[in-house]
Protein backbone atom coordinates (compact mmCIF):
# COMPACT_ATOMS: atom_id res chain seq x y z
CA UNK A 1 0.00 0.00 0.00
CA UNK A 2 1.22 3.61 -0.87
CA UNK A 3 2.00 6.21 1.69
CA UNK A 4 0.64 9.39 1.60
CA UNK A 5 3.93 11.02 0.89
CA UNK A 6 3.83 8.50 -1.88
CA UNK A 7 0.81 10.30 -3.58
CA UNK A 8 2.34 13.67 -3.97
CA UNK A 9 3.58 14.95 -7.66
CA UNK A 10 7.11 14.27 -7.50
CA UNK A 11 8.64 17.79 -8.60
CA UNK A 12 9.90 17.33 -12.19
CA UNK A 13 13.37 18.25 -13.14
CA UNK A 14 12.14 21.47 -14.54
CA UNK A 15 11.08 22.40 -11.10
CA UNK A 16 13.79 21.58 -9.24
CA UNK A 17 17.26 23.27 -11.56
CA UNK A 18 17.71 25.94 -9.38
CA UNK A 19 18.09 23.38 -6.13
CA UNK A 20 21.89 23.20 -5.56
CA UNK A 21 23.47 20.03 -6.74
CA UNK A 22 20.97 19.82 -9.64
CA UNK A 23 21.83 19.11 -13.43
CA UNK A 24 21.03 21.95 -15.34
CA UNK A 25 21.55 19.46 -18.80
CA UNK A 26 18.60 17.33 -17.89
CA UNK A 27 16.40 20.29 -17.11
CA UNK A 28 17.51 21.45 -20.36
CA UNK A 29 16.46 18.62 -22.08
CA UNK A 30 13.00 18.32 -20.47
CA UNK A 31 12.66 21.84 -21.41
CA UNK A 32 13.37 21.26 -25.23
CA UNK A 33 10.09 19.81 -26.23
CA UNK A 34 7.84 22.49 -24.39
CA UNK A 35 10.31 25.37 -25.92
CA UNK A 36 9.43 23.94 -29.07
CA UNK A 37 5.61 24.20 -28.46
CA UNK A 38 5.72 27.50 -26.88
CA UNK A 39 8.20 29.66 -28.87
CA UNK A 40 7.16 27.75 -32.16
CA UNK A 41 10.78 26.96 -33.02
CA UNK A 42 12.96 24.39 -34.05
CA UNK A 43 15.77 22.12 -32.83
CA UNK A 44 18.55 24.24 -32.38
CA UNK A 45 16.74 26.83 -31.75
CA UNK A 46 14.93 25.11 -28.65
CA UNK A 47 18.01 23.81 -27.01
CA UNK A 48 19.83 27.69 -27.09
CA UNK A 49 16.45 28.73 -25.48
CA UNK A 50 16.16 26.29 -22.87
CA UNK A 51 19.54 26.69 -21.88
CA UNK A 52 18.90 30.61 -21.55
CA UNK A 53 15.38 29.68 -19.53
CA UNK A 54 17.17 27.42 -17.46
CA UNK A 55 19.98 30.14 -16.29
CA UNK A 56 17.30 32.66 -16.03
CA UNK A 57 15.27 30.59 -13.22
CA UNK A 58 18.41 30.01 -11.64
CA UNK A 59 19.29 33.60 -11.50
CA UNK A 60 15.97 34.95 -10.03
CA UNK A 61 15.42 32.10 -7.64
CA UNK A 62 18.70 32.92 -6.04
CA UNK A 63 18.86 37.02 -6.52
CA UNK A 64 15.34 37.81 -6.86
CA UNK A 65 15.85 41.44 -7.36
CA UNK A 66 18.21 41.26 -10.76
CA UNK A 67 17.20 43.81 -12.92
CA UNK A 68 15.86 42.86 -16.35
CA UNK A 69 18.89 44.60 -18.30
CA UNK A 70 21.58 42.90 -16.41
CA UNK A 71 20.12 39.34 -16.73
CA UNK A 72 19.49 40.04 -20.99
CA UNK A 73 23.55 41.08 -20.61
CA UNK A 74 24.37 37.93 -18.19
CA UNK A 75 22.44 36.11 -21.06
CA UNK A 76 24.43 37.93 -23.96
CA UNK A 77 21.64 38.08 -25.80
CA UNK A 78 19.49 41.00 -28.04
CA UNK A 79 16.32 42.57 -26.93
CA UNK A 80 14.05 40.63 -29.40
CA UNK A 81 15.70 37.28 -28.46
CA UNK A 82 14.84 38.53 -24.44
CA UNK A 83 11.77 39.22 -25.50
CA UNK A 84 10.92 35.89 -27.40
CA UNK A 85 13.17 34.30 -23.65
CA UNK A 86 10.41 36.11 -21.23
CA UNK A 87 7.17 35.14 -23.27
CA UNK A 88 8.68 31.69 -23.21
CA UNK A 89 9.01 31.86 -19.64
CA UNK A 90 5.60 32.28 -18.76
CA UNK A 91 3.57 29.84 -20.33
CA UNK A 92 5.78 27.09 -18.76
CA UNK A 93 4.52 27.55 -15.27
CA UNK A 94 7.16 24.95 -14.29
CA UNK A 95 9.87 27.59 -14.63
CA UNK A 96 7.87 29.72 -12.68
CA UNK A 97 8.21 26.68 -9.37
CA UNK A 98 11.45 26.45 -10.15
CA UNK A 99 12.09 29.85 -8.75
CA UNK A 100 9.53 30.08 -5.70
CA UNK A 101 10.74 27.09 -4.78
CA UNK A 102 14.56 27.96 -5.16
CA UNK A 103 17.24 29.07 -2.46
CA UNK A 104 15.80 32.20 -2.04
CA UNK A 105 12.08 31.79 -3.17
CA UNK A 106 10.84 32.92 -0.10
CA UNK A 107 11.39 36.52 -1.04
CA UNK A 108 8.92 35.49 -3.74
CA UNK A 109 6.34 33.63 -2.09
CA UNK A 110 6.21 35.01 1.37
CA UNK A 111 6.25 39.05 0.50
CA UNK A 112 6.72 40.22 -3.40
CA UNK A 113 3.82 38.25 -4.85
CA UNK A 114 1.38 38.49 -2.16
CA UNK A 115 2.04 42.49 -2.39
CA UNK A 116 2.24 42.32 -6.05
CA UNK A 117 -1.62 40.82 -5.98
CA UNK A 118 -2.47 43.58 -4.01
CA UNK A 119 -1.80 46.20 -6.22
CA UNK A 120 0.10 48.64 -3.76
CA UNK A 121 3.64 48.20 -5.43
CA UNK A 122 2.33 49.61 -8.89
CA UNK A 123 0.21 52.08 -7.00
CA UNK A 124 4.39 53.52 -5.18
CA UNK A 125 5.79 52.82 -8.83
CA UNK A 126 3.45 55.33 -10.52
CA UNK A 127 2.85 57.65 -7.05
CA UNK A 128 -0.79 56.90 -7.07
CA UNK A 129 -2.40 57.54 -3.70
CA UNK A 130 -3.47 54.14 -2.53
CA UNK A 131 -4.50 52.96 1.20
CA UNK A 132 -1.35 51.30 2.64
CA UNK A 133 -1.72 47.36 2.67
CA UNK A 134 0.14 46.91 5.77
CA UNK A 135 -0.77 49.22 8.91
CA UNK A 136 1.24 48.99 11.66
CA UNK A 137 0.23 50.29 15.36
CA UNK A 138 2.29 50.87 17.57
CA UNK A 139 0.29 51.72 20.60
CA UNK A 140 3.00 51.04 23.55
CA UNK A 141 3.90 54.12 25.63
CA UNK A 142 7.27 52.19 27.25
CA UNK A 143 8.85 49.66 27.54
CA UNK A 144 10.22 47.22 30.31
CA UNK A 145 13.04 46.14 28.72
CA UNK A 146 16.51 47.78 27.85
CA UNK A 147 17.86 45.77 25.08
CA UNK A 148 21.31 46.17 23.95
CA UNK A 149 20.64 45.97 19.92
CA UNK A 150 16.81 48.18 20.11
CA UNK A 151 17.36 51.72 18.25
CA UNK A 152 15.15 52.73 21.69
CA UNK A 153 16.85 55.58 23.23
CA UNK A 154 17.08 54.99 26.61
CA UNK A 155 14.53 56.45 29.04
CA UNK A 156 12.34 57.99 25.84
CA UNK A 157 9.00 56.99 26.38
CA UNK A 158 5.16 59.18 25.87
CA UNK A 159 4.02 60.51 28.16
CA UNK A 160 1.54 58.60 30.34
CA UNK A 161 -1.04 61.67 29.27
CA UNK A 162 -0.78 60.67 25.67
CA UNK A 163 -2.27 57.44 25.47
CA UNK A 164 -6.35 58.41 26.28
CA UNK A 165 -5.74 60.70 22.96
CA UNK A 166 -3.36 58.19 21.31
CA UNK A 167 -5.94 54.98 21.46
CA UNK A 168 -9.09 57.41 20.23
CA UNK A 169 -6.97 58.13 17.28
CA UNK A 170 -6.02 54.49 17.11
CA UNK A 171 -9.98 53.63 17.12
CA UNK A 172 -10.34 55.96 14.33
CA UNK A 173 -7.64 54.26 12.13
CA UNK A 174 -9.63 50.35 12.82
CA UNK A 175 -12.83 52.11 11.69
CA UNK A 176 -11.08 53.85 9.11
CA UNK A 177 -9.33 50.74 7.42
CA UNK A 178 -10.65 48.52 4.42
CA UNK A 179 -11.51 45.60 5.70
CA UNK A 180 -11.02 43.65 2.17
CA UNK A 181 -7.35 42.08 3.57
CA UNK A 182 -8.37 41.14 7.28
CA UNK A 183 -4.30 40.65 7.85
CA UNK A 184 -3.50 44.32 7.12
CA UNK A 185 -2.93 45.47 10.22
CA UNK A 186 -0.66 44.28 12.90
CA UNK A 187 0.45 45.83 16.69
CA UNK A 188 3.62 46.16 17.20
CA UNK A 189 6.31 48.53 18.69
CA UNK A 190 8.32 51.01 18.96
CA UNK A 191 7.80 50.36 22.13
CA UNK A 192 5.80 47.17 24.42
CA UNK A 193 2.18 47.08 23.28
CA UNK A 194 1.08 45.55 26.40
CA UNK A 195 2.15 48.81 28.07
CA UNK A 196 -1.06 50.44 27.06
CA UNK A 197 -4.11 50.07 29.34
CA UNK A 198 -6.49 50.22 26.41
CA UNK A 199 -4.70 47.55 24.06
CA UNK A 200 -7.89 44.98 24.84
CA UNK A 201 -10.85 47.56 23.60
CA UNK A 202 -8.17 48.29 20.81
CA UNK A 203 -8.23 44.98 19.53
CA UNK A 204 -11.96 44.05 20.02
CA UNK A 205 -12.86 46.79 18.10
CA UNK A 206 -10.83 45.42 15.38
CA UNK A 207 -11.85 42.02 15.66
CA UNK A 208 -15.33 43.51 15.39
CA UNK A 209 -14.76 44.40 11.83
CA UNK A 210 -13.10 41.30 10.85
CA UNK A 211 -9.65 42.52 11.60
CA UNK A 212 -7.35 39.53 12.09
CA UNK A 213 -4.49 41.47 14.01
CA UNK A 214 -1.86 39.84 15.55
CA UNK A 215 0.23 41.28 18.13
CA UNK A 216 3.98 41.52 18.52
CA UNK A 217 4.98 41.65 22.47
CA UNK A 218 7.83 40.56 24.88
CA UNK A 219 5.03 39.03 27.00
CA UNK A 220 6.73 40.57 30.07
CA UNK A 221 3.40 41.83 30.94
CA UNK A 222 0.80 38.85 29.59
CA UNK A 223 -0.31 38.02 33.11
CA UNK A 224 -3.09 36.53 34.10
CA UNK A 225 -3.54 40.03 35.37
CA UNK A 226 -3.79 41.89 32.59
CA UNK A 227 -5.80 39.27 30.87
CA UNK A 228 -8.52 39.61 33.23
CA UNK A 229 -8.21 43.61 33.13
CA UNK A 230 -8.13 43.55 29.46
CA UNK A 231 -10.31 40.63 28.48
CA UNK A 232 -10.24 41.89 24.86
CA UNK A 233 -6.69 40.45 24.32
CA UNK A 234 -8.78 37.45 23.71
CA UNK A 235 -9.89 38.67 20.13
CA UNK A 236 -6.16 38.73 18.71
CA UNK A 237 -5.22 36.62 15.53
CA UNK A 238 -1.98 35.94 16.94
CA UNK A 239 0.49 36.33 19.74
CA UNK A 240 4.19 36.51 18.70
CA UNK A 241 6.38 36.79 21.17
CA UNK A 242 10.19 37.59 21.00
CA UNK A 243 12.30 35.60 22.90
CA UNK A 244 15.35 37.19 24.37
CA UNK A 245 17.39 33.89 25.66
CA UNK A 246 16.61 30.25 26.77
CA UNK A 247 17.10 31.20 30.87
CA UNK A 248 17.49 34.18 32.81
CA UNK A 249 21.21 34.98 32.29
CA UNK A 250 21.14 35.42 28.71
CA UNK A 251 17.63 37.36 28.93
CA UNK A 252 19.53 39.46 31.66
CA UNK A 253 22.53 39.83 29.11
CA UNK A 254 20.14 41.21 26.18
CA UNK A 255 16.88 42.85 28.18
CA UNK A 256 19.10 43.79 31.45
CA UNK A 257 16.32 43.01 33.46
CA UNK A 258 16.58 40.00 36.19
CA UNK A 259 14.75 37.32 36.32
CA UNK A 260 12.74 37.95 32.92
CA UNK A 261 13.05 34.66 31.33
CA UNK A 262 11.12 32.92 34.26
CA UNK A 263 8.72 35.51 34.23
CA UNK A 264 7.82 35.08 30.50
CA UNK A 265 8.12 31.20 30.67
CA UNK A 266 5.64 31.62 33.49
CA UNK A 267 3.30 33.49 31.09
CA UNK A 268 3.20 31.75 28.31
CA UNK A 269 2.89 28.37 30.20
CA UNK A 270 -0.36 29.69 32.33
CA UNK A 271 -1.59 31.88 28.78
CA UNK A 272 -1.04 27.59 27.23
CA UNK A 273 -3.68 26.77 30.19
CA UNK A 274 -5.79 29.73 29.64
CA UNK A 275 -6.17 28.83 25.88
CA UNK A 276 -7.44 25.09 26.09
CA UNK A 277 -10.49 26.85 27.73
CA UNK A 278 -11.02 28.56 24.60
CA UNK A 279 -11.97 27.33 20.94
CA UNK A 280 -11.08 30.53 18.94
CA UNK A 281 -8.16 31.64 21.74
CA UNK A 282 -5.28 33.31 19.17
CA UNK A 283 -2.57 31.63 17.61
CA UNK A 284 0.51 31.46 19.64
CA UNK A 285 4.13 31.80 18.56
CA UNK A 286 7.98 32.60 18.82
CA UNK A 287 10.65 34.85 17.46
CA UNK A 288 14.50 33.81 18.37
CA UNK A 289 17.23 35.35 16.61
CA UNK A 290 20.19 33.22 16.28
CA UNK A 291 22.83 35.07 18.32
CA UNK A 292 26.30 34.94 16.23
CA UNK A 293 28.51 31.32 18.17
CA UNK A 294 24.83 30.40 19.24
CA UNK A 295 23.50 28.02 16.38
CA UNK A 296 23.90 25.37 19.16
CA UNK A 297 20.89 26.69 21.07
CA UNK A 298 18.42 25.57 18.75
CA UNK A 299 18.06 22.26 20.51
CA UNK A 300 17.00 23.78 24.07
CA UNK A 301 14.92 25.61 21.59
CA UNK A 302 12.90 23.05 20.87
CA UNK A 303 12.96 21.56 23.94
CA UNK A 304 11.66 25.18 25.80
CA UNK A 305 8.91 24.71 23.36
CA UNK A 306 8.28 20.99 24.30
CA UNK A 307 7.61 22.13 28.21
CA UNK A 308 5.43 24.63 27.04
CA UNK A 309 3.15 22.32 24.62
CA UNK A 310 3.46 19.78 27.93
CA UNK A 311 0.96 22.42 29.67
CA UNK A 312 -1.73 22.06 27.02
CA UNK A 313 -1.04 19.20 25.01
CA UNK A 314 -4.20 19.87 22.26
CA UNK A 315 -3.06 23.19 21.98
CA UNK A 316 0.70 23.11 20.74
CA UNK A 317 2.00 26.85 19.58
CA UNK A 318 1.53 26.74 16.48
CA UNK A 319 4.69 28.64 15.29
CA UNK A 320 8.33 29.77 15.24
CA UNK A 321 10.13 32.15 13.45
CA UNK A 322 13.56 32.29 13.58
CA UNK A 323 16.06 34.99 12.01
CA UNK A 324 19.83 35.29 12.32
CA UNK A 325 21.96 38.00 13.69
CA UNK A 326 23.71 39.66 10.61
CA UNK A 327 24.76 42.94 12.56
CA UNK A 328 28.06 42.62 12.94
CA UNK A 329 28.77 40.97 9.62
CA UNK A 330 29.64 43.99 7.37
CA UNK A 331 29.04 42.05 4.20
CA UNK A 332 26.41 40.37 5.25
CA UNK A 333 28.07 36.56 5.00
CA UNK A 334 29.10 33.68 7.13
CA UNK A 335 32.90 32.53 7.95
CA UNK A 336 32.66 29.04 6.32
CA UNK A 337 33.25 27.24 9.81
CA UNK A 338 30.75 29.46 11.15
CA UNK A 339 28.06 28.06 8.00
CA UNK A 340 28.92 24.68 8.33
CA UNK A 341 28.37 25.36 11.86
CA UNK A 342 24.87 26.29 10.88
CA UNK A 343 23.96 24.24 8.21
CA UNK A 344 24.49 20.96 11.06
CA UNK A 345 22.52 23.05 13.66
CA UNK A 346 19.67 23.29 11.52
CA UNK A 347 19.39 19.68 10.05
CA UNK A 348 19.41 19.12 13.97
CA UNK A 349 17.18 21.30 14.81
CA UNK A 350 15.16 20.21 12.16
CA UNK A 351 15.20 16.35 13.38
CA UNK A 352 14.21 17.42 16.97
CA UNK A 353 11.19 19.74 15.85
CA UNK A 354 9.88 16.37 13.59
CA UNK A 355 10.13 14.21 16.54
CA UNK A 356 9.12 16.96 19.65
CA UNK A 357 7.09 19.67 17.99
CA UNK A 358 5.57 17.83 14.79
CA UNK A 359 3.05 20.51 14.07
CA UNK A 360 5.11 23.42 15.12
CA UNK A 361 5.48 25.54 11.60
CA UNK A 362 8.83 27.09 11.44
CA UNK A 363 9.12 30.39 9.16
CA UNK A 364 13.33 30.88 8.61
CA UNK A 365 12.82 33.66 6.73
CA UNK A 366 14.86 34.59 3.67
CA UNK A 367 18.57 33.98 4.71
CA UNK A 368 18.36 31.12 7.07
CA UNK A 369 16.04 28.85 3.88
CA UNK A 370 18.79 29.65 1.93
CA UNK A 371 21.56 28.51 4.30
CA UNK A 372 19.17 25.33 4.71
CA UNK A 373 19.82 24.58 1.20
CA UNK A 374 23.14 24.77 1.50
CA UNK A 375 23.62 28.08 -0.63
CA UNK A 376 25.23 31.19 1.28
CA UNK A 377 22.68 33.55 1.20
CA UNK A 378 23.54 37.24 1.04
CA UNK A 379 21.53 39.20 2.99
CA UNK A 380 19.74 42.37 1.00
CA UNK A 381 21.64 45.78 2.28
CA UNK A 382 19.88 48.60 0.84
CA UNK A 383 21.93 51.69 1.46
CA UNK A 384 21.23 55.43 1.46
CA UNK A 385 21.71 55.63 -2.03
CA UNK A 386 19.47 53.02 -2.95
CA UNK A 387 16.59 53.92 -0.69
CA UNK A 388 13.65 55.69 -2.40
CA UNK A 389 13.45 59.40 -1.03
CA UNK A 390 9.34 58.94 -2.04
CA UNK A 391 9.53 55.29 0.63
CA UNK A 392 6.70 53.45 -0.47
CA UNK A 393 3.71 54.38 2.20
CA UNK A 394 1.05 52.65 -0.40
CA UNK A 395 3.01 48.51 0.87
CA UNK A 396 3.01 50.18 4.85
CA UNK A 397 2.95 52.76 7.39
CA UNK A 398 3.41 52.55 10.91
CA UNK A 399 1.75 54.94 13.08
CA UNK A 400 2.54 55.69 17.15
CA UNK A 401 0.71 56.71 20.01
CA UNK A 402 0.78 60.66 18.93
CA UNK A 403 -0.38 59.69 15.23
CA UNK A 404 2.27 60.30 13.51
CA UNK A 405 2.72 57.91 10.32
CA UNK A 406 6.29 56.76 9.79
CA UNK A 407 7.03 55.63 6.49
CA UNK A 408 9.65 52.78 7.93
CA UNK A 409 9.16 50.26 10.53
CA UNK A 410 12.15 50.89 12.80
CA UNK A 411 11.76 54.64 12.72
CA UNK A 412 9.08 54.39 14.89
CA UNK A 413 10.82 54.89 18.26
CA UNK A 414 10.03 58.03 20.56
CA UNK A 415 13.10 61.01 20.66
CA UNK A 416 14.98 58.79 17.74
CA UNK A 417 17.33 60.99 16.16
CA UNK A 418 16.77 61.89 12.52
CA UNK A 419 13.89 59.57 12.65
CA UNK A 420 10.90 62.58 12.54
CA UNK A 421 12.35 63.37 8.62
CA UNK A 422 10.36 60.12 7.94
CA UNK A 423 7.38 61.16 9.25
CA UNK A 424 4.51 61.71 6.70
CA UNK A 425 2.26 63.48 8.69
CA UNK A 426 0.06 63.48 11.44
CA UNK A 427 -3.74 61.37 12.41
CA UNK A 428 -5.86 64.12 14.25
CA UNK A 429 -9.24 64.17 14.63
CA UNK A 430 -9.66 65.97 11.51
CA UNK A 431 -7.04 63.71 9.38
CA UNK A 432 -7.82 60.34 8.43
CA UNK A 433 -4.71 57.92 7.86
CA UNK A 434 -5.70 57.67 3.90
CA UNK A 435 -5.85 61.43 3.99
CA UNK A 436 -1.79 61.63 5.47
CA UNK A 437 -0.88 59.02 2.62
CA UNK A 438 -2.91 60.99 0.04
CA UNK A 439 -0.71 64.53 1.35
CA UNK A 440 2.43 62.39 1.16
CA UNK A 441 1.67 61.18 -2.52
CA UNK A 442 -0.17 63.72 -4.26
CA UNK A 443 2.36 66.33 -2.93
CA UNK A 444 5.55 64.07 -4.13
CA UNK A 445 7.28 64.63 -1.07
CA UNK A 446 10.66 63.26 -0.64
CA UNK A 447 13.06 62.22 2.34
CA UNK A 448 16.64 62.84 1.30
CA UNK A 449 18.45 59.77 2.78
CA UNK A 450 21.63 60.47 4.44
CA UNK A 451 24.24 57.86 6.03
CA UNK A 452 22.78 55.76 8.86
CA UNK A 453 19.05 55.82 7.38
CA UNK A 454 19.30 52.83 6.23
CA UNK A 455 19.03 51.50 10.06
CA UNK A 456 15.74 52.49 10.01
CA UNK A 457 14.28 49.98 6.80
CA UNK A 458 13.37 46.38 8.66
CA UNK A 459 13.86 42.91 6.49
CA UNK A 460 10.54 43.69 5.13
CA UNK A 461 10.87 47.55 4.40
CA UNK A 462 14.64 46.58 2.75
CA UNK A 463 12.93 43.68 0.23
CA UNK A 464 9.70 46.22 -0.63
CA UNK A 465 12.73 49.30 -1.45
CA UNK A 466 14.40 46.66 -3.40
CA UNK A 467 11.70 45.24 -5.55
CA UNK A 468 10.85 48.81 -6.18
CA UNK A 469 13.68 49.78 -7.37
CA UNK A 470 14.34 46.48 -9.06
CA UNK A 471 10.92 47.54 -11.05
CA UNK A 472 11.87 51.53 -11.17
CA UNK A 473 14.71 50.28 -13.89
CA UNK A 474 12.74 47.73 -15.78
CA UNK A 475 10.10 50.58 -16.66
CA UNK A 476 12.96 52.76 -17.49
CA UNK A 477 14.69 50.15 -19.96
CA UNK A 478 11.92 49.82 -21.58
CA UNK A 479 10.61 46.66 -20.12
CA UNK A 480 7.18 48.31 -18.56
CA UNK A 481 4.94 45.50 -19.15
CA UNK A 482 7.03 42.58 -17.77
CA UNK A 483 8.88 44.73 -15.31
CA UNK A 484 9.51 42.85 -12.10
CA UNK A 485 10.24 39.14 -13.57
CA UNK A 486 7.58 36.99 -12.13
CA UNK A 487 4.64 38.68 -10.52
S1 LIG B 1 13.73 45.47 21.57
FE1 LIG B 1 11.59 45.51 22.20
S2 LIG B 1 11.59 44.61 24.25
FE2 LIG B 1 13.69 45.24 23.82
S3 LIG B 1 13.86 47.33 24.65
FE3 LIG B 1 13.36 47.50 22.47
S4 LIG B 1 11.13 47.72 22.50
FE4 LIG B 1 11.71 46.84 24.50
Amino acid sequence: MSSPVDLQPKPSVIERCTLPGADPASAVAALRPLVSAAAGTGEADAERLAGHLVSLARTYSTEPFTQLEAARHGLGVERPEFRLLLDTFARIPELRTAVEQGPAGKYWTNTVLPVERSGALDAALHGKPWFPNSVGLYPGPTCMFRCHFCVRVTGAKYEHSSVAGGNEMFASIIDEVPTDNPARMYLSGGLEPLTNPGLGELISRAAGRGLKLTMYTNSFALTEQTLSRQPGIWDLHAIRTSLYGLNDDEYQATTTKRASFSRVKKNLMRFQELRRERQDAPRLGLSYIILPGRAHRLLDLVDYIAELNASAPDRPLEFLTLREDYSGRPDGKLAPEERAQMQEALSAFDERVRAHTPTLHVDYGYALESQRMGVDAELLRIRPETMRPTAHPQVAVQVDLLGDVYLYREAGFPDLKGADRYIAGRVTPDTSLAEVVERFVVERREVEPVAGDEYFLDGYDQVISARLGQMTADVAAGWGDVRGFLR
